[in-house]
């Protein structure tokens, strides 16, 4: 393999994008049954939610990695691993090219919706009250602007990642070699990405991607039927579900999740995660470890409420 670390940085300058929005990815693409050559075509669409950086910024007052923007993008054409059309969005940072940290993930916002159907649908009517699971389906609805929904709360759990040390230094410290110190990781970058959003978007649209966000931890990730990362996927839903109950934003009534008032939940998960932060930047072992802990045996007191019934 030979050094791909000067594409891979172009990749996230946006090098690949021609003047006009349009790109053409071409090149092996990893599958599981082994690698085969793909090839996207695709134009660019003008969607910036709001200035992230500049966010974080505001509220840490620092900002230790650069948040890599998420291309939000119409295919145009394909070959057949991907949607012929359809909204997709591309991570320039999200794959490591051959010897280097940075490269491009495609992810099709069509693959994401027809997994929440096969994987979640369900499953969100059986966690969720019913007015609270109409909600949440509804922000996750495959039309044009679900897709835009679900770039935004991509974007947001990513630069939720960037804040505090970053997401690159503890992978490199290898500070996330447990499942639980990468579910915790996830939860904080919810948090953080929650804050960034009612601080950033029109309170309409933060208010829709905490139902995404809820929809796809409680709804899909907690059953850990999906995905390589099952076992940090249930724990962090249960820190998430944890932090509902515990701040009253969720009581159970039945077996069902009725939230108070869906358009402040995660208000307590985004306080403590800023609280994380903090300690985080402030190289404060014993605060890290103190908000862990918490959340930790939060998660904990609630195994078993989220296990498929
Ligand atoms: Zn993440």
């Amino acid at each position: 393999m030979g050094d791909w670390s000067v594409i891979g940085h172009m990749f996230v300058q946006g090098a690949f994008v021609w003047d006009d929005g349009r790109f053409l990815l071409l090149g092996p693409y990893a599958v599981e049954k082994g690698t085969s050559l793909q090839a996207i075509y695709g134009k660019v669409r003008q969607h910036s939610a709001c200035n992230h950086e500049q966010i974080v910024i505001d509220i840490f007052g620092d900002l230790r990695q650069r948040i890599a923007p998420v291309w939000d993008v119409e295919v145009l054409a394909a070959t057949d691993l991907f949607c012929p059309s359809g909204i997709a969005f591309v991570v320039p940072s999200g794959w490591g090219f051959p010897h280097s940290a940075t490269g491009p993930a495609l992810l099709s916002c069509e693959w994401q919706f027809d997994r929440y159907r096969r994987e979640g649908f369900g499953r969100i009517r059986e966690v969720f009250s019913v007015d609270d699971s109409q909600s949440i389906l509804a922000a996750l609805d495959d039309s044009k602007d679900g897709a835009l929904r679900l770039i935004d709360e991509y974007q947001l759990h990513g630069a939720g990642h960037a804040t505090g040390v970053g997401l690159a230094a503890k992978l490199a410290s290898g500070d996330l070699a447990s499942p639980q110190s990468r579910a915790v990781e996830e939860w904080r970058a919810d948090g953080v990405g929650h804050m960034i959003a009612r601080r950033g978007l029109h309170p309409t649209r933060a208010s829709e991607c905490s139902r995404v966000t809820l929809g796809v931890r409680l709804g899909i990730d907690a059953t850990g039927s999906f995905g390589a990362e099952k076992e940090s996927d249930v724990l962090c839903a249960r820190m998430t579900l944890w932090c509902m109950l515990a701040s009253g934003e969720a009581t159970i009534e039945g077996k069902q999740l009725a939230i108070r008032d869906l358009s402040i939940a995660l208000t307590y998960q985004a306080e403590l995660s800023y609280m994380l932060t903090r300690c985080e930047l402030g190289e404060d072992g014993e605060g890290i470890a103190r908000v862990v802990d918490v959340i930790c045996a939060g998660a904990a007191s609630v195994a078993g409420l989220l296990d498929p019934y």
